[in-house]
């Protein structure tokens, strides 16, 4: 099964995604950390990507399609097939993914839309915190560590990304309206697309999507 999760800063695609991988056993690619990673460990894509990233725009995607294509030509072990998180994010991304998997078994199957209304995203992306160690996220409004600044299951300190401010997040969230919402119209134009309500708690949201997934 292959899946694209798409939806804004903030929707809960990081989130689900762990679940999905998990329940699915799925390769999951999350562009947005393959970006962060690359940046931390300052390789040639970490110099390109970094100058947008940080503002919040996106990258070029010229540098973000051979990211992706060379990523996929690795997949050591295709598992159940891949979950593709943050990517495609333009129609030009969207067209150069179905040229660089037509005919083969990696063409995207299933779309899954995270919807949640815009002022409750600003709340969620300047309350979250991450460990960078064990990948759990907190939030500090509504998913609070036990112990402030330590995440509950490891120990370690927790952080909060760079681009989780409210003058990134309004950059890009002009991104993904402008950007963004055609590729979902251009996949909800071919049936492709199922959409969760993802303002409601982690627990609730979880049983409807995983149905929504088994089911389509
Ligand atoms: P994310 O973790 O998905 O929110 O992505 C963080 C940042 O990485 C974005 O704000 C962009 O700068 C960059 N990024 C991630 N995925 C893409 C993509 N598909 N196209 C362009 N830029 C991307």
């Amino acid at each position: 099964m292959n899946i694209f999760i798409m939806g804004a800063p903030g929707s809960g695609k990081g989130t689900f995604s762990s679940r999905i991988k998990e329940e699915f056993n799925l390769n999951h690619i999350s562009t947005g950390d393959i970006f962060r990673e690359n940046i931390a460990n300052e390789t040639e894509l970490g110099l390109q990507a970094k100058s947008y990233t940080e503002k919040g725009l996106l990258v070029p995607d010229e540098i973000t399609n051979n990211m992706v294509k060379e990523y996929l030509s690795h997949l050591a072990d295709k598992k159940n097939g891949y979950l593709l998180d943050g990517y495609p994010r333009t129609l030009d991304q969207a067209k150069a993914f179905e040229e660089m998997t037509k005919g083969t078994d990696l063409a995207v199957e299933k779309i899954v839309v995270m919807d949640v209304p815009f002022d409750e995203l600003t709340r969620r992306i300047t309350g979250r915190r991450l460990c960078k160690k064990c990948g759990a996220i907190f939030n500090i409004y509504s998913k609070p560590p036990k112990t402030e600044g330590v995440c509950d299951e490891c120990g370690s300190a927790l952080t909060q990304r760079k681009d989780d401010n409210e003058e990134s997040l309004k950059v890009r969230l002009d991104e993904y309206a402008k950007n963004t919402e055609p590729v979902i119209a251009y996949y909800e134009e071919k049936g492709m697309v199922s959409r969760i309500d993802a303002s409601k708690a982690i627990d609730a949201i979880w049983p409807e999507l995983k149905e929504t997934l088994k089911n389509k």
